[in-house]
């Protein structure tokens, strides 16, 4: 090899798609696409079940033996190379298109589903297989949604496959999707019974504990309903504070929560592109929490307006509602949380929106007993840490100042210590006053001394 081929780009840093099987992969997975496209505008190829083939079919199994030929011969080890110089993972010209793409579909999914008309007679056979009723435009987001998350998840683990702690946390992001997001909401319809989503809880599915969803679960089908209120009553006020005492929010935002499983497995190409800047942060602090605020005052607006039965009170919470809904559960949530991937990166939603990921912050900084430790005489300052955390954490901060992290946003990926070529990050539950140390460390602004 020759010398400075590190720095050549036309041999080392240049991304690559030169496999056959890469190459094969490719074609299969773009004539899906075309197939989805002549699908959508023309109509059915040959029935419901062969369009599905040669649309999420082709999609599906072509990426997928993409990610088996670019796998193929790969040394364990992150393999970020060529990132900068990609348009797809760099906010070049086909990322711009991506996020066009990704909008537009969020935009009718929410806003104009009909126009799907074609492609969810194309999922009415399955839809009526497992859920015995008519397919609509939801269900098939719910497929594409579980798909995508099955499929990436694949590619993610093909790439952390020497880390043990991204296989278990994968395997059961896609389990929580794929059961209790997709086939079990789909076997309640089944039996006739409310489709609920039990791995959703509020303030995230904020109608879980608005009344009259409350009121129809406990009225209609009865005891299962009331076991479907309580379920999300305890996972929403006793669960989460003692899992995250213990665990810190990555046992939601990284190992359960379907926002969080999109978000690591299709949204992982873009992770880098989180803003880092203090001034991102400080937007983040202000529109988490008001957020919160928001979802918590409509909650209880709405709970004291049926209990007192004053009509103007029922007025404005019933708008506060709709407008929650439509501007922060649809706007913010869909279009922007996920069009946005190759734009800003993974967790857009989760960092700056998501309520219950503010919820399990506050408790993750004040009361629990995760934090990231750091063993800075080892570090480097090489700065991959800061570049692939998803949260837009500057992790190397800290590590270059032998701080633990202790961060409200921190979902606990775990990536910042996978890509860190020195080992000087390490995730960890331990006795919480270290927590506090370390955030009082930071108020103080001393430096622990080697
Ligand atoms: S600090 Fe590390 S574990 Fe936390 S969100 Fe960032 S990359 Fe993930
Ligand atoms: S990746 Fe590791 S060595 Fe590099 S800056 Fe972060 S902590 Fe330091």
């Amino acid at each position: 090899m020759h010398p400075y081929a590190i720095l050549n780009s036309d041999t080392e840093i240049k991304p690559h798609y030169n496999s056959a099987v890469e190459m094969a992969g490719l074609a299969i997975s773009f004539t899906g696409l075309l197939c989805t496209f002549v699908i959508a505008f023309f109509g059915l190829i040959g029935g419901p079940w062969i369009s599905l083939l040669l649309s999420a079919g082709l999609i599906s199994g072509g990426a997928l033996l993409y990610i088996f030929g670019q796998a193929r011969g790969m040394k364990p080890g992150i393999h970020n190379d060529g990132i900068t110089f990609s348009a797809m993972q760099f906010r070049g010209w086909t990322g711009w298109i991506t996020a066009i793409l990704f909008t537009g579909f969020y935009i009718i999914i929410y806003w104009f589903g009909d126009w799907l008309h074609n492609l969810v007679a194309m999922v009415e056979p399955m839809s009526q297989a497992i859920r015995n009723a008519p397919a609509d435009h939801w269900f098939l987001y719910g497929l594409l949604y579980t798909l995508a998350i099955l499929v990436m998840g694949v590619k993610f683990m093909y790439k952390y496959q020497h880390s043990r702690y991204h296989l278990i946390r994968t395997a059961t992001l896609m389990f929580f999707q794929l059961g209790f997001a997709f086939l079990l909401p789909a076997i309640l319809m089944f039996f006739k019974e409310p489709e609920f989503y039990f791995s959703y809880f509020w303030p995230l599915q904020f109608n879980y504990l608005f009344p009259n969803d409350v009121h129809s679960l406990v009225s209609d089908p009865g005891a299962l309903g009331t076991f479907m209120v309580f379920w999300g009553a305890v996972m929403s006020f006793i669960a989460t504070p003692v899992l995250t005492y213990f665990y810190g929010k990555r046992w939601y935002c990284s190992w359960v929560c379907g926002c969080g499983g999109l978000a690591e497995t299709f949204g992982d190409p873009y992770r880098h592109l989180s803003d880092k800047r203090l001034i991102a942060w400080k937007f983040e602090r202000w529109i988490v929490y008001g957020v919160l605020a928001i979802i918590t005052f409509t909650t209880m607006l709405l709970w004291a307006s049926l209990t007192l039965e004053i009509g103007w009170l029922s007025s404005i919470s019933g708008d506060l509602a709709e407008w929650y809904g439509f501007y922060i559960g649809a706007i913010f949530a869909g279009v922007i949380g996920v069009g946005f991937y190759p734009l800003m990166g993974s967790r857009v939603w989760c960092r700056f929106g998501c309520p219950m990921a503010a919820i399990l912050g506050i408790i993750q900084r004040f009361y629990s007993r995760f934090r990231i430790t750091t063993n800075g005489g080892q570090c480097i300052s090489c700065g991959n840490c800061s570049a692939f955390c998803e949260m837009g954490i500057d992790v190397r901060w800290y590590a270059q100042r032998q701080q633990n992290i202790v961060r409200a946003s921190c979902v606990g990926c775990g990536i910042c210590a996978s890509v860190c070529p020195r080992g000087v990050l390490k995730l960890e539950n331990g006795p919480s006053d270290i927590n506090r140390a370390a955030i009082q460390v930071r108020k103080n602004g001393i430096e622990v001394a080697e």
